[in-house]
């Protein structure tokens, strides 16, 4: 399997450290407001990594940081804490702030189906370990205490710049950053800082503050996945600073490569912009949600475009998504009724390749839009063919396989059609064999009102939950 490594700029041979056994870890949600699906697109294409690995039968440790203290409003060190910001405005405390955002998070998580990953530390509950991890930073002569807190001396760090291409030369040849008279460099990064005005602060040998943003992903992924590990992602906004200072920290403490491979997603865009808070141009999860779209319809939206491409989101990509799960389920529910004897070769030929193509584009670098096709194609070429029941079953449990990794089908609910409807149906089946029309149509408005659509088809009515 090839992934693209951001740290070596090309695609290379996976395999994880360990045999078997993949250590993954991303940077999750900043708690100080429901995340929008920019975020989540991120989120998802983790949880495709996730779900493809297990596919693939290995096993996978998963870690996903929430980030409730020290995420500045900008992604520099200057600014306010953005938890900080939220509590004022609502005046709640932060942690306040925290639970309710990170309980609205997972509800997103849940209804995008995403696998709950197997740990999701916070941050407030990891300061011993970060102070841990910068009293070794001050004992190596990385880091060093200044009036306003305790910075990362950069130019002490070989290889920063190695992720980002923003070494320091680099930096100080580019645009000036407002100087901090504290700092050594003008781009040494906040370890700790010192602010009697903070709502959340910790007592550390060197005094009582608050921990920077980088560091808590530098303490928290270590101590769950050790101190080298397979595979880091995030959006591409993290690369620099965040991912750049994270190596500076991990690789400084432990003499040690941090991560072997780093992914990171392109943004979503709206309008051919990055989808963001600041800019105010964003929808969370619950907003597509209360527009009458189903979590895994904004599942297929966010994970159907390869994650090194820009995702333009737009409505029209929800419909289209909606039309492209219920192909795919409308296949399963006719693959259900077959019931010849005799075998089709052009089925079981469609079944191999189509498997053989999905497992060759997901292997190289997660090319989701050609596993797609390759469904696609599948259905295509079985639906041309005459299958046998027992050909039938197996595209049914292929495509199940294929949709461990999808997570967009609901065929069994979709066959669960109450007993109040059926009667309608029934009743309105009656109606139009006596040509009384208005009557049949009137049951079908009634049907509708209940949540379910009559489709007339050859074969007689069929009826779909309207919600999906
Ligand atoms: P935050 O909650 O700001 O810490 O961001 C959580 C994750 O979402 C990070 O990995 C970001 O890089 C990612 N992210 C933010 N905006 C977008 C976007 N428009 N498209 C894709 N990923 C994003
Ligand atoms: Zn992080």
């Amino acid at each position: 399997m090839r992934l693209y490594n951001t740290l070596t700029r090309r695609k290379e041979e996976f395999a994880p450290l360990e045999k078997n056994h993949i250590r993954m870890y991303h940077c999750g949600p900043t708690v100080y407001d429901h995340a929008h699906i920019g975020n989540f697109r991120a989120f998802v294409f983790a949880d495709i990594l996730r779900r493809y690995f297990e596919f693939r039968g290995y096993r996978v440790t998963q870690v996903m940081n929430i980030t409730d203290v020290g995420h500045m409003t900008t992604d520099a060190d200057e600014g306010e804490d953005k938890l900080e910001v939220a509590a004022k405005r609502q005046r709640k405390d932060p942690y306040s702030i925290a639970r309710f955002y990170e309980a609205s998070f997972f509800e997103d998580v849940d209804a995008l189906r995403i696998r709950r990953a197997h740990h999701y530390p916070r941050a407030t509950e990891h300061i011993p370990e970060m102070i841990a991890l910068i009293e070794k930073l001050l004992k190596k002569g990385y880091a060093y205490k200044a009036a306003d807190g305790v910075y990362f001396d950069v130019t002490k760090f070989e290889g920063y710049g190695k992720l980002s291409g923003n070494t320091v030369e680099r930096l100080m040849a580019g645009a000036r950053v407002a100087v901090n008279p504290n700092k050594r460099n003008p781009y040494d990064f906040a370890l700790w800082k010192f602010d009697p005005k903070h709502l959340m602060q910790w007592d550390a040998p060197w005094g009582r503050g608050f921990p920077g943003w980088h560091i808590e992903c530098s303490a928290m992924s270590v101590k769950y996945l050790g101190e080298t590990f397979d595979i880091h992602t995030g959006g591409e906004d993290g690369i620099f600073p965040h991912h750049e200072c994270e190596i500076a920290q991990s690789e400084a403490a432990t003499g040690k490569p941090f991560v072997r491979f780093w992914l990171h997603v392109r943004f979503l865009l709206v309008d051919g912009q990055k989808m963001s808070k600041s800019l105010g141009n964003f929808y969370t999860v619950k907003d597509i949600l209360k527009k009458g779209y189903s979590g895994r319809v904004l599942r297929y939206v966010l994970m159907s475009t390869h994650y090194r491409k820009n995702l333009n989101f737009t409505f029209e990509g929800l419909d289209a998504a909606k039309a492209a799960i219920e192909r795919m389920e409308n296949f399963v529910l006719s693959m259900q009724d077959v019931a010849g004897a005799s075998d089709d070769p052009a089925v079981d030929e469609a079944l191999k390749k189509a498997e053989k193509d999905f497992v060759e584009a997901m292997d190289d670098d997660i090319e989701i839009s050609a596993a797609l096709a390759a469904v696609f194609e599948m259905i295509r070429a079985v639906n041309r063919a005459s299958p046998s029941q027992k050909q039938a079953q197996r595209a049914i449990r292929l495509m199940h396989r294929f949709d461990e990794v999808l997570a967009v089908l609901d065929v069994e609910r979709k066959k669960e059609v109450p007993e109040e409807v059926l009667e309608l149906v029934r009743r309105r089946q009656e109606a139009r064999k006596a040509k009384d029309y208005a009557t049949a149509d009137a049951i079908r408005e009634q049907v509708r009102k209940l949540g379910y659509l009559i489709e007339d088809t050859p074969k007689g009515p069929r009826v779909k939950p309207l919600s999906d």
